[in-house]
């Protein structure tokens, strides 16, 4: 990292340097160019002022001094608009190779972080279902017991699998994934999918505000991935309060859906980059929640492709609302 910051400050101190150069060299030109037409004038006057024989003469209302003195603005303007292009190319280009240097930076840094998080995540849930099994071989069980730690493996084996579909969807999603689109009640289908995730996790408070029989053009599958990973984000980003409310309404040909809690809420400066895939808020050597940064890549990804857009902001001042309209 700090050999790449002292190679950009190197190649900053050259473009100066390059820079300056530059319009030395147009100063220089200008001032000959000065020099020529001064010579030029004062020849012209001595050729005039020899054929009239007079000791001074004006000839700046001469047609000859005139074409003398177009000539040097024309090279003037020359020198100038050369100089002027090429340093704003200088710049230019320097501009575009910095902003790519940039992304190829954030990418690696993404990179970095989801290759931690992932071997975080696959290494929890297999290390716990190890645990289960070797309890299993070596210790003899009474059967509640027996069910109780298989519900735990199999809770585990879950998170494994939906990580697993997260990264084949993700990347799938970029290439070749088939949305079935048909015209189907999406009130039903956002109300059973709160329902499911209430029933998975009885401690968040959800409020539904959903207004019954609205009809769309949507893949169900995609829509309901949409649904969980927002309602995921709102339950795992919520430390305290885990109210979270889902509102479901038509407006005009407009179908809005919103997803609102009371947790961390979203700094605004961050709000464009969460969408971006594998981009998580902070390092992930400080963050405390488990996490790939492609749950809101796939959001997006799923609500582009229904024609639809998505919004984030503050929920009143108190955490975040999502806002995707369809
Ligand atoms: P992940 O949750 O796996 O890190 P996501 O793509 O779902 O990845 O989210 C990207 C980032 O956006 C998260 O790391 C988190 O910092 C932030 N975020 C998403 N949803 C919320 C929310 N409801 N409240 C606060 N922060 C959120």
């Amino acid at each position: 990292m700090k050999k790449n910051k002292s190679l950009r400050v190197l190649s900053f101190i050259v473009i100066g340097y390059m820079l300056l150069a530059l319009l030395w060299w147009a100063i220089l030109l200008h001032r000959k160019n000065t020099e020529v037409f001064v010579l030029k004038s004062d020849l012209l006057k001595e050729q005039f002022m020899n054929k009239a024989g007079v000791a001074n003469m004006d000839v700046t209302s001469m047609p000859e001094f005139q074409e003398i003195k177009s000539d040097y603005k024309r090279q003037m303007y020359m020198i100038f608009g050369e100089a002027i292009v090429f340093g704003c190319t200088l710049v230019m280009g320097m501009y575009f190779i910095n902003r790519a240097y940039n992304r190829e930076l954030s990418a690696a840094e993404k990179q970095k972080n989801f290759l931690l998080s992932i071997t975080h995540e696959l290494k929890s849930p297999l290390a716990s279902i190890n645990l289960i099994l070797s309890t299993f071989i070596k210790r003899n069980l009474p059967n509640e017991k027996i069910k109780e730690l298989s519900a735990d493996g199999l809770k585990e084996s879950t998170r494994l699998e939906e990580l697993f579909n997260k990264i084949l969807i993700s990347t799938r999603l970029g290439q070749a994934y088939q949305f079935n689109f048909e015209n189907a009640n999406i009130s039903d289908l956002i109300s059973k999918s709160v329902d499911r995730f209430q029933n998975l996790h009885p401690e968040a408070k959800l409020i539904k505000n959903i207004q019954p029989g609205i009809l769309h053009n949507i893949d169900q599958e995609s829509i309901v991935s949409v649904i969980k990973n927002l309602l995921e984000n709102a339950l795992k980003y919520s430390p305290n309060e885990k109210h979270i409310s889902v509102d479901l309404r038509k407006e005009g040909n407009e179908t809005i859906i919103e997803i609102s809690d009371h947790g961390v809420g979203i700094p605004k400066e961050e709000r464009e980059k969460i969408f971006d895939q594998f981009y998580r808020i902070g390092s992930e050597d400080t963050r405390a929640s488990k996490g790939t940064g492609l749950g809101l890549y796939i959001v997006k990804q799923i609500v582009q492709a229904h024609k639809g857009k998505i919004k984030v902001m503050n929920n009143d001042g108190l955490g975040t609302k999502f806002i995707t309209t369809l």
